[in-house]
């Protein structure tokens, strides 16, 4: 969700769960920040919200900077929009809220 002007807006990038911001939140918001101001609005500030918690990200910086922060992330999407399979990154707190688990060869559970 955006709010504010588009000269200086607030990206928050809204989890449905309670429980803390992970790292693919932070990622995902950073991407939003990027297709905001591809689409002209200027994001000032952009936070994660949880049910429970709340996270500022750092200074937004150029976009130079938050793809070099979310490269990873952003590899892993080029690959599946090109039809191909991203490594498996399996982390426990992950793999616990995936719809995909009961098929994953990857799964921890
Ligand atoms: S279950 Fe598989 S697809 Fe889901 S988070 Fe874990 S490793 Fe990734």
């Amino acid at each position: 969700m955006i709010k504010g002007p588009k000269h200086s807006a607030l990206l928050i990038e809204y989890k449905s769960r309670d429980g803390k911001v992970y790292p693919s939140d932070i990622a995902q918001a950073y991407a939003g920040v990027l297709a905001a101001r591809a689409d002209g609005i200027v994001i000032t500030r952009a936070e994660v919200h949880t049910k429970s918690q709340k996270y500022t990200l750092p200074a937004i910086h150029s976009n130079e900077s938050i793809v070099s922060r979310i490269s990873d992330p952003l590899n892993s999407a080029r690959i599946v929009a090109s039809g191909g399979v991203p490594t498996a990154k399996p982390q426990l707190y992950k793999c616990r809220s995936c719809s995909y688990k009961k098929h994953c060869p990857h799964a921890i559970l």
